[in-house]
């Protein structure tokens, strides 16, 4: 795979970086990479890795833009209300890269189409908002040895995670085994509009690095961030034994 001049041209800013450079922006070019959720976390991931060139994206999600939608889902706007969000976002990225080979999917990944949906992809983005999604991805992931980057919003705050399920380790589920009683998700609790914006990015900044094979990852850590204290911190998961994902074998 070779990049044209004009490919260059439109990426030299990466390009001229040393862990980055022509071999790095044809990793790029050559990733499938894979989005559930195209909310306040999908919109801002997806426009950054089709702007860094990522070759090919799937995006799924089975909602329709809403008016409540519009202070964070910064692909859309009022002329997208009661549109799909994957056909909208899909224009939206067109206009942002137009060479990205984009697939969407209208629908809801459950226990029976997620084999079909994942199993081109090696790296996985999860940004839905509830937790029977979130457990269902993970399970998934974790038993097909695929790399996660999943991230949740609430209020102010937002979660970030990264599982390479290739190498022994945690899973969300060692970090939380059980799904709260209390489903909190920006639909109840709220969302302060630009911690969306800021973790969507912090996820495609994660999942560049993977491409790219950069270290110091946060492989078996979460970064969690508060937008009142302006405070970031990574905080280690531990390899829960009685994980039901057998995380310790
Ligand atoms: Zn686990």
């Amino acid at each position: 795979m070779n990049l044209d001049f004009k490919e260059f041209k439109r990426f030299e800013k990466q390009i001229i970086l040393k862990k980055i450079g022509f071999s790095g922006q044809k990793k790029i070019k050559k990733a499938k990479i894979l989005i559930v959720g195209l909310g306040g976390l999908g919109c801002p991931l997806v426009s950054y890795l089709a702007a860094s060139g990522i070759g090919n994206i799937c995006i799924v999600d089975h909602d329709k833009v809403e008016l409540g939608n519009l202070n964070r889902q910064i692909l859309f706007n009022n002329g997208d209300l009661n549109k799909y969000k994957v056909l909208q976002a899909k224009k939206k990225v067109a206009q942002i890269y137009k060479n990205i080979k984009i697939k969407t999917l209208k629908s809801k990944v459950n226990s029976r189409n997620i084999k079909s949906i994942f199993k081109d992809f090696e790296i996985i983005c999860d940004g839905t908002d509830n937790y029977e999604t979130r457990y269902l991805i993970n399970d998934f992931c974790k038993q097909n040895k695929k790399i996660l980057v999943s991230a949740a919003i609430s209020r102010f705050d937002g979660h970030l995670f990264k599982f390479n399920f290739k190498k022994k380790g945690p899973c969300y589920r060692c970090f939380m085994p059980e799904q709260p009683i209390e489903e909190n998700n920006c639909e109840t609790d709220g969302i302060f509009s630009p911690v969306a914006g800021i973790m969507g990015s912090i996820q495609a900044n994660e999942v560049l690095k993977t491409i790219l094979n950069l270290k110091n990852d946060l492989s078996s850590n979460m970064l969690i961030f508060n937008s009142l204290r302006m405070s970031l911190r990574k905080v280690k998961i531990s390899i829960d034994k009685d994980c039901i994902n057998k995380c310790k074998n």
